[in-house]
């Protein structure tokens, strides 16, 4: 027991020190997800006050603190407090016989960097497309997806706005996707997280971003706006444009939906009327039993 409770600990304040060093810019850049996340935030929004979608739409938004905080929370409170948890998970797992190898279905150890970065980076976009899709199906997943959609005016800080238990929806197909490369993240996997970061802020930006011919391949703010979108379209009641980074997959199993890119829809979802305003009560949202909501 005590070797749990060590492992918890060491885990947790590692992780909070490794923050307080980012924090402190005592980690190598490239590694520094917390000012990382704050200088694409800031660029992100420098282009939508530059380049805005929505003319008439103010570039401290409606809900924008609360995003900003959220986004915080999710990236680093989240992940402080999650670690030791996670660490007990690798020990048990690991104790059954089951450690990031056991899958291994492809070895591309010998592959070239950038061959490397982009299969981890498909594969993962996969998973989390795959996620996606499953919160939007299941109503007990739906109800802590609800705070992602709950958004009503859309800018770059709406990407991280989401319930903290969408991390652990994330994490087992995530975890499964590394599995399958031979639980191997490329040593410069921080190119792929950072790519990431820029798109999904990208994708809910005030900024009308097509890609021309790319959009079959990249998501993009058109698209998303879509999936934020209130009304479904007749026969589509479990969500379009589910991507995350990649827009592909949509396009393959014909979840995709863009009838024009005006960018003036309602976004939101048919119940919303109920669904709290205040950070602590839409954490608290996805938890309570189920209710009759209209
Ligand atoms: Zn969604
Ligand atoms: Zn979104």
């Amino acid at each position: 027991m005590e070797k749990y409770i060590n492992a918890f600990i060491e885990a947790l304040t590692g992780t909070l020190s490794w923050t307080w060093d980012s924090i402190l810019f005592k980690v190598p850049w490239y590694n520094n997800y917390f000012w990382g996340l704050i200088v694409i935030s800031l660029v992100v929004w420098i282009l939508e006050i530059i380049f805005p979608w929505r003319k008439n739409q103010s570039f401290i938004r409606k809900d924008f603190w609360l995003d900003g905080f959220y986004m915080f929370f999710n990236f680093f409170i989240f992940a402080i407090v999650i670690s030791g948890f996670y660490k007990i998970l690798g020990i048990l797992f690991s104790e059954i016989g089951i450690t990031s190898k056991t899958l291994a279905v492809i070895d591309i150890t010998h592959w070239s960097m950038w061959l490397q970065l982009l299969v981890f980076f498909i594969v993962l976009d996969f998973v989390q497309w795959f996620t996606h899709v499953l919160l939007h199906k299941y109503d007990f997943l739906w109800r802590f997806h609800k705070v992602h959609h709950s958004v009503k005016e859309m800018g770059f800080a709406a990407h991280l706005r989401y319930h903290w238990m969408e991390n652990i929806f994330y994490k087992p197909l995530k975890t499964f996707g590394v599995m399958i490369l031979g639980g191997f993240e490329p040593e410069q996997g921080y190119i792929v997280h950072f790519i990431a970061i820029t798109i999904g802020h990208l994708n809910h930006a005030n900024i009308k971003i097509t890609w021309g011919p790319l959009k079959y391949l990249l998501n993009n703010s058109v698209m998303h706006l879509y999936h934020h979108v209130k009304l479904l379209p007749d026969g589509r009641s479990k969500g379009i444009n589910f991507g995350i980074s990649l827009s592909i997959w949509d396009y393959i199993f014909k979840t995709n939906y863009i009838p024009e890119e005006s960018g003036t829809i309602e976004l939101g979802f048919h119940d919303e009327k109920n669904f709290p305003i205040g950070f602590l009560r839409q954490l608290l949202y996805g938890f309570r039993p189920n209710k009759k909501e209209n």
